[in-house]
């Protein structure tokens, strides 16, 4: 892989950088706060691409390549955790499974609104209360075919975006028998009857990214919203996770990004024993270590979409990288933290939101537990 961005990758993430530091970032300490979803800068993201990053030029979106999208996360995730979980959940989660799997129908249908921000956004159900690592064995959430509709009956927990999404792309059991075919996605709108959002979820972190129990009571939408193939859910879900997790993995890197450069700034302001803090060697490792773990980070996550924008295997790749990327970011905002001594467990300063904010990185789109069996699983089978 060639490490240098191309002229127009650079250009997009100047804007998308001038973009974030204008209409995000002074609002994450406020998004934090009262856990309102910051609509205002999100409706200015339509005409600058990030609502639609990877959705065609001909169904309205940006159809930016792979690495861009990442770099696109990134900024976002130095802006503010929450916003860029929320534009990452719509952009992977969400529209995803759309743009790779959905009919011509759906794809004309809901693609334009959704990749411009003339409607809501988008979100992704896997997640169910007895189910989260284990699609395969947990999903317990059934769709059965009746006449010309899909009658959809379950739970379904933790669902970014639920309550800001015109649609839900929701994995259910088609095929009571089980196993690896029994799953298929299917495309549920928001205001169909028979779903119900539960309240916010209150959460460590990330506050201003809703998080929400749905319930699914006898849900009906028409046969025509399954996304993909009927049985060929889970494996569709494992691919949208592998392009999410690059996302994650680059928001992590954008988190770790923002909450090193306050404990640089801090560190040649704060002074004991006569000297800026910076000049103590146990503050200047600290440093040190940050600046070298997110630059690998960042290759390792641009490496995993250079992979995918190629058309190349990239599940161990994605996996790697969201591993390693998370879980540098969450002793990147540790040592933050650390650097600002007392002040840094206020919440006055910033980096006690962004590692709140970091911490959801190693558990969401697959645990690092998940993600080492994955890249196990391959290494083995490569021997
Ligand atoms: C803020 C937030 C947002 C989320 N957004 C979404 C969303 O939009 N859509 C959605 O569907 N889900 C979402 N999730 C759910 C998230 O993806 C799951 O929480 C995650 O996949 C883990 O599943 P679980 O919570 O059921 O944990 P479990 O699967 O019960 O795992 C519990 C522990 O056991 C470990 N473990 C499990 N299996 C193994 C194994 N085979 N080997 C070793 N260790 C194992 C796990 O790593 C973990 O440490 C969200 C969660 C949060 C907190």
């Amino acid at each position: 892989m060639d490490f240098e961005l191309t002229e127009e990758q650079r250009e997009f993430r100047h804007l998308v950088h001038e973009f974030v530091a204008k209409e995000v970032k002074p609002l994450a300490r406020h998004t934090d706060e009262t856990g309102e979803f910051n609509w205002q800068a999100v409706k200015k993201m339509g005409p600058i691409g990030l609502l639609g990053l990877e959705v065609p030029e001909k169904y309205g979106g940006a159809g930016v390549d792979a690495v861009s999208a990442a770099i696109a996360a990134e900024e976002l995730g130095w802006g503010c955790g929450s916003t860029a979980l929320a534009i990452g959940a719509h952009n992977t989660l969400g529209l995803g499974p759309i743009v790779r799997y959905g009919s011509e129908q759906l794809k004309q249908q809901w693609l334009p609104r959704l990749a411009t921000g003339e409607g809501k956004l988008a979100a992704l159900a896997l997640t169910e209360p007895g189910a989260g690592s284990d699609l395969q064995g947990g999903v317990r959430t059934t769709a059965v075919k009746e006449g010309d509709s899909w009658i959809i009956d379950g739970s379904k927990m933790w669902t970014t975006n639920a309550s800001i999404a015109d649609v839900i792309i929701v994995l259910c059991r088609t095929d009571p028998a089980g196993g690896s075919h029994s799953l298929s996605q299917i495309l549920v709108p928001t205001d169909t009857p028979g779903i119900t959002i539960g309240p916010p979820e209150k959460k460590m972190g990330l506050k201003g990214s809703p998080t929400h129990a749905v319930t699914f009571e006898e849900v009906r939408v028409p046969l025509e919203n399954l996304v993909g193939e009927e049985g060929r859910g889970l494996h569709q879900t494992l691919a949208t996770l592998d392009s999410g997790r690059i996302g994650i993995g680059a928001l992590a890197v954008g988190l770790a990004q923002a909450a090193y450069e306050r404990a640089v700034a801090y560190a040649k302001e704060r002074h004991t024993f006569g000297k800026p803090i910076a000049q103590h060697q146990a503050i200047q490792w600290m440093l040190a270590d940050a600046a070298t773990e997110i630059q690998a980070a960042r290759l390792m996550v641009y490496w995993a979409a250079w992979l995918k924008q190629q058309g190349k295997p990239y599940t161990k790749a994605a996996s790697m990288a969201k591993l390693f990327a998370t879980e540098v970011s969450e002793r990147v905002c540790r040592n933050a933290i650390q650097i600002h001594g007392g002040y840094g467990y206020s919440a006055e300063y910033e980096v006690e939101r962004m590692y709140r904010d970091t911490r959801l990185m190693t558990i969401g789109e697959g645990t690092s537990e998940i993600q080492r069996l994955v890249i196990a699983r391959h290494i083995l089978n490569e021997w």
